[in-house]
This record gives C-alpha cells, structure tokens and sequence, in this order.
C-alpha cells in the first residue's frame, strides 16, 4: 500500500503570510500599547524578521520586539509569547495549491498522513481552521507521541499506525534534516519543498518541488516506480 506522510509547517501552511495576517491582529489588540499610525505591511515583515521561519524562538522574538521604538507603554514578554500562542495557530493560511494538490492525491487513491513537530493544541487549531482532517488517515504531532522529527521513532510509529511499507512510502517537507534527511533514514523516499531553508548536504535531494502543483507527478513518478 502506497502512502504519502506530509509535514505541516511551511508545507502546507504558508508561514510568512500567516504571520502577516497576525500581524493585523497584533496592531488591533496591542493598539493601546503601540505608538500610533504603524503600518500593517510593514509591521508584519518585521515580525516575520524576528520570527525567522519559525526557527526565531518565543524569547528572542518577544524580546528584540519589546526593544524596538513602537512602545508608549510597556508590554512582558510573557505578555507577547501568551498573544503569538493564542492567535498565530487560528491565522494559519494555506500554501498556495494546498487544496487542489491534496485533492489530486486522494482522487488518484493515495492513502495519506500528517507527520508534525509541535504542541497538540497549535497543530491542532491548524488542521482545524485549514480543514485539513479530511484528507489524512492519521495526524502524527510531536506533543502528543512524545518524539520528533528527525527521531526516527516518529516516522516509524507513523508507518505503523497506516501499516505501510517505507518503501512504499513518500514524505514530503520543507526541512533537510527533520523531513528529508529523518524520513530517507527510515527507508521512504522523501521530497523536499524548497524555498524555505538552504539546503545542507552534500548530496543533492533526490526529488524536490518549487511548488505544490508539480508534487503529484512527482509522487506518480516515485511509487509507479516502486
Ligand atoms: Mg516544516
């Protein structure tokens, strides 16, 4: 049985757009703390900045945004961690193609699963407010397994859960070592997304796509040849 496990962050979701439409929100609820007239384009390239990714950290973030000339009254940083927490999960916005891309896959009979680093209630409100549920047999997340990617035990629990074999089995994720690099350990053939991390190894990546559009001939490509 063929299945293709998909990574969440920056995959399916679009990161950068996410944290712009947060950015919208942030003005709103902080406005009695911020100076007047910040502009909301701006202000959300600033925060994905700091965000870097996702790989800026809550602290480092939190606290290069307390020290910037937006304040005329003080906010914590625990303050701004708890605000990110609560609203940045519901804002997520899809990668371009997402829907039309997982629809291809499921019309040509793929059975599919999410494999995620994150805590249960983010990557939860997620695949919620992105109405991703339908398309997966089963939803792996870091919090609730109690492993992480690149552990090889949470492809393996991934594998088992859809009773696949990895050879018969495609990950597709942005990151070269957490998704290409944990997933090929474990025997399946991984796809990397490009665009979001330079990519670290020698050995160049097998199989890579630009866009979610061209993922399905990819995968078509991959497991009928298997
Ligand atoms: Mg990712």
């Amino acid at each position: 049985m063929s299945c293709v496990f998909f990574d969440l962050d920056n995959t399916l979701t679009d990161r950068s757009e996410t944290v712009a439409a947060y950015a919208k929100v942030f003005l709103q609820d902080f406005e009695s703390h911020l100076q007047d007239g910040l502009n909301a384009e701006i202000f959300g390239q600033l925060l994905n900045k700091l965000d870097a990714g996702g790989y800026g950290g809550h602290e480092n973030r939190s606290r290069a945004l307390i020290d910037r000339p937006i304040w005329r009254k003080p906010v914590s940083s625990d303050e701004l961690i708890q605000h990110w927490q609560n609203w940045v999960p519901g804002h997520s916005v899809p990668m371009d193609g997402m829907h039309d891309c997982l629809q291809t896959l499921e019309e040509s009979g793929y059975r599919m699963a999410l494999v995620t680093n994150g805590s249960s209630q983010s990557q939860r409100t997620k695949i919620s407010v992105l109405a991703l549920a339908s398309y997966f047999d089963a939803c792996i997340i870091s919090g609730e397994v109690g492993c992480a990617k690149p552990d090889s035990a949470i492809f393996n629990k991934a594998i088992e859960i859809m009773g696949c074999e990895p050879g018969a089995s495609v990950f597709v994720g942005d990151h070269p070592v957490n998704d290409y690099q944990g997933s090929l350990a474990c025997g399946m053939t991984p796809v990397w997304f490009e665009g979001r991390h330079i990519w670290p190894h020698i050995r160049p990546a097998d199989f890579s796509v630009r866009k979610l559009s061209e993922l399905p001939g990819v995968i078509h490509q991959i497991l009928r040849s298997n």
